[in-house]
């Protein structure tokens, strides 16, 4: 469940109680518009809290939230992203229902606008090449110039868009450009192109098309085809909302949708643009777009995080006006609270040293009793064997505790997590001086039960019994750069990747961990959170942990935070 305390109002929800408040609109229809050229991240996921949620606010007035894909360039979209698109919406708890578009269906309807356009004499198809339309375009201080081709009439540019949609021209031959004012001061709106030739393979169209219209010209009329109540988009958008509104105002559309703008999501020690992102995974930086260690949708669920953390963490941050850098410890601290109230606890060592109880056959312990969640008994407990040996991890023994330790050493006490008290009665050492075995006593009817009097015992530590306990793979995920703005970097955002961005080690898990299902979620106690692997793990056959998350904030540490 998500946190709804967290929900703050915004801006944006406001224009829509006013405008349902004033009559102006009956229902709202907003929609999420991904263009399919790569796997969504967290970033989108701010935009899906933001549109999805306010239909979900809004049922009792009908409010809908399309999905749509924009799918209008041809050149670097494919149906793999439309499919782990619908994935990741669906994932995150979103249903689009019936509302599922693909701006590529309007085709034709694009077409017509264009024509209508031309007719009325607000369009012309241009010759000029790419680099005469950049120096004509004059800048900020230099008004536009328009190229001749502006000077023709309305016949000869129906007849010459119709010879661009029939094939007879090659690619970058000639454009459509609507005639707006080539002095504007917003660029924007200096006669831009509304459709460039592109002999292409379209995933849903084909070959029919080999014309394709500009985001800026289909956007607008994509949102009013449907309805589209508020369309809402990022701060970047807002000098084009000019043209949005020409088009709207000028095509042959059958609603007038608003557009607003707000912030977008920016992470530290995070790249969110699919280019970069695309470029990563091209250069096999990482392992695919679902590598634990990207901000991908699909990457964060692999890694372990929970549906609750990611929109409780999109609740947090809200929804404003200036673009702003969030603190990716935030989205860390949001895993950590729903995992650390949600997620069942199991023991794994992973850096073992093994323990020898030399008592062991006078006890007449044959499993330790240890409880699934410390602050929650409804989350029952669950049996565990316990031999004569068992594994623990290396730090939790010093050979030469200083006072504050009150874990294992020589002649010292600690608790077994669900088990006995244990005493260090002596230790070995390999050749470099490495210790290779502990051996302890058990001191009997500690089970459940305080430390005998005179018998100092402060911590309790985990453990894995080592007749039972199975090898695992654990790999250890941290963040994937090493600074804060990796999109700052002089030699570029891969030159600051973190070297232990993954460290892949082997552990002892205790026996029923083995045979968990894939994507099934813990605490390793005292070390961290853990889902075993969806790709990779096999139950009972081959065992892979993924870190989630480390208990504490050891980044916020480092820089004294
Ligand atoms: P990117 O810049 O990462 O390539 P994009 O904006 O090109 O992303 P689209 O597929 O066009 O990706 O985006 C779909 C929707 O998601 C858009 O409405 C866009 O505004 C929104 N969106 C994309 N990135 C963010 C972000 N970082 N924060 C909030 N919303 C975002
Ligand atoms: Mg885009």
């Amino acid at each position: 469940m998500t946190d709804d305390s967290i929900t703050k109002p915004d801006f944006i929800r406001e224009i829509i109680a006013d405008d349902l408040a004033s009559g102006k609109h009956a229902t709202i229809i907003t929609r999420f518009p991904p263009e399919p050229n790569g796997y969504l991240h967290i970033g989108h996921a701010k935009s899906i809290c933001l549109n999805f949620g306010i239909a979900l606010e809004n049922r009792s007035v009908a409010a809908k939230c399309h999905l749509r894909f924009d799918d209008t360039n041809p050149e670097k979209e494919e149906s793999e992203y439309v499919e782990s698109i619908k994935q990741d919406v669906t994932w995150l708890g979103f249903d689009w229902g019936d509302n599922l578009y693909f701006a590529s269906d309007y085709f034709q309807f694009f077409y017509d606008c264009a024509v209508q356009l031309i007719k009325d004499g607000k369009a012309y198809v241009d010759d000029d090449s790419a680099e005469e339309m950049r120096v004509k375009r004059g800048n900020l201080t230099t008004p536009g110039s328009r190229s001749a081709c502006a000077e023709r009439g309305v016949e000869e540019n129906l007849a010459l868009f119709e010879r661009m949609r029939a094939g007879d021209f090659k690619e970058g031959e000639c454009v459509l450009r609507a005639r707006i004012d080539m002095a504007a001061a917003n660029m924007n709106l200096r006669d831009p192109v509304l459709y460039r030739i592109m002999h292409a393979h379209h995933h849903n169209t084909g070959g029919s098309w080999c014309i394709y219209p500009m985001y800026d010209f289909a956007h607008p009329l994509e949102d009013a085809l449907e309805h589209v109540t508020h369309s809402l988009c990022t701060l970047e958008f807002e000098n084009h909302r000019p043209l949005y509104d020409w088009f709207i105002e000028n095509c042959p559309v059958p609603s007038r949708p608003r557009q607003i703008e707000f912030a977008r999501l920016n992470l530290t020690y995070t790249v969110m643009s699919k280019r970069k992102l695309l470029q990563l995974v091209q250069e096999g930086l990482v392992t695919g777009w679902d590598d634990p260690r990207l901000p991908t949708i699909s990457g964060l669920r692999r890694r372990g995080y929970p549906t609750a953390a990611i929109r409780d963490f999109c609740k947090r941050i809200g929804i404003t006006k200036f673009n702003s850098t969030t603190d990716v410890a935030l989205l860390e601290f949001e895993v950590r609270d729903i995992l650390n109230r949600e997620a069942p606890r199991r023991m794994a060592v992973l850096d073992p040293l093994k323990v020898l109880l030399e008592n062991r056959a006078d006890e007449a312990l044959a499993h330790a009793d240890v409880p699934n969640h410390p602050q929650n008994p409804e989350m029952g407990a669950r049996v565990i064997p316990f031999g004569p040996e068992i594994w623990i991890e290396r730090e939790d023994f010093m050979e030469d505790p200083p006072k504050k330790f009150h874990r294992l050493g020589p002649e010292r006490h600690v608790r077994l997590r669900g088990g006995p008290i244990i005493r260090c009665v002596s230790f070995e050492k390999d050749d470099d001086g490495i210790i290779t075995l502990i051996r302890a006593e058990i001191l009997p009817g500690t089970v459940g039960s305080d430390a005998p009097e005179g018998v100092q015992c402060k911590a309790a530590i985990h453990w894995v019994d080592a007749a039972s306990g199975v090898d695992a793979e654990v790999r250890l995920y941290d963040r994937l750069f090493s600074v804060e703005n990796p999109d700052a970097a002089e030699a570029g955002f891969t030159s600051v990747l973190n070297p232990d961005s993954l460290k892949t080690i082997r552990a002892k898990i205790e026996p029923a961990l083995a045979g968990a299902e894939a994507g099934f979620s813990c605490q390793f106690e005292r070390v961290g959170y853990f889902v075993a692997d969806s790709k990779d793990h096999q139950p009972g056959v081959k065992p892979v942990f993924n870190r989630t998350v480390a208990l504490k904030d050891s980044w916020g540490k480092q820089s004294g935070r």
